[in-house]
């Protein structure tokens, strides 16, 4: 049987493949798509969200192969998440579940890209280290970042740090501290044996992943949260939306 899977940003309900909202698709506002690619195409068509996706393909093919609880995030524009609890993909009762980067983080904090404020997305993504490095700039403070033919990029900042940049430095070890404290509390939720972490944010190594480690360890209630925990990066790198939308398509039951 032929079938259509598609990854894409959410929010979405993945039931009638219904995309609510998508940022930077304006024009996609309770759009059903998959209706519309099935008018196209003539075959069955099964969307979720991409992050879902990732999920379900690192733990079918990836990082997470042979642990039924994992914890997947992903952190470069934004921060997209997708949860298998049990050996299975988390959905919620309407295909929602799994937002892990729209969890408040600090108590007005800045704006996230879901218009909501001191959400983990706006503290620990790529475009909220190129925000502040931007901001702290502007504020006069010193750094090689000053000396560059446009505004910095969180690959740029993160290039600065590794270099020894000072301002960099705490600015990529800032976003790795929010983050490490929401991961805490996603172990005190889900308790996942794996966690999987992918994105453009991650690629800065240790700059970024031990202040994660740090913070973790460190904000964890107890050990056992953290013992026979595996923390590690994709395996599938960009091709694991892809991959699910697959798997998906490829399943038996959808939804
Ligand atoms: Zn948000």
């Amino acid at each position: 049987m032929v079938r259509i899977g598609v990854a894409s940003p959410g929010p979405l309900d993945p039931v009638r493949g219904v995309i609510l909202r998508t940022p930077n698709i304006p024009e996609w506002q309770n759009f059903p798509l998959a209706d519309h690619l099935r008018a196209i195409f003539g075959v069955a068509v099964t969307i979720d969200n991409d992050a879902n996706l990732a999920a379900l393909a690192e733990w079918r093919y990836g990082a997470g192969r042979g642990h039924d609880h994992l914890l997947y995030i992903t952190v470069s524009t934004g921060v997209g998440a997708g949860v298998i609890v049990g050996g299975r993909l988390l959905h919620g009762a309407r295909g929602l579940a799994g937002e892990l980067g729209h969890v408040a983080v600090v108590a007005d904090g800045p704006r996230c890209g879901c218009g909501q404020y001191g959400h983990l997305e706006g503290l620990a993504s790529g475009t909220a280290i190129a925000r502040r490095a931007q901001e702290a700039l502007a504020a006069g403070e010193k750094s090689s970042l000053a000396g560059l033919p446009a505004p910095p990029t969180a690959t740029a900042v993160a290039r600065a740090a590794r270099a020894g940049d000072a301002l960099a430095s705490r600015i990529m070890a800032e976003a790795a501290g929010h983050l490490g404290r929401a991961l805490a509390g996603f172990l005190h939720v889900f308790n996942p044996e794996v966690v999987v972490l992918g994105g453009g944010v991650i690629q800065a190594g240790r700059i970024f992943l031990q202040p994660l480690e740090n913070t973790l360890r460190r904000e964890v209630m107890h050990s056992a949260y953290l013992e026979n925990l595996t923390l590690t990066t994709s395996a599938l790198g960009e091709d694991a939306g892809l991959l699910g939308a697959l798997t998906l398509a490829r399943a038996k039951t959808v939804y």
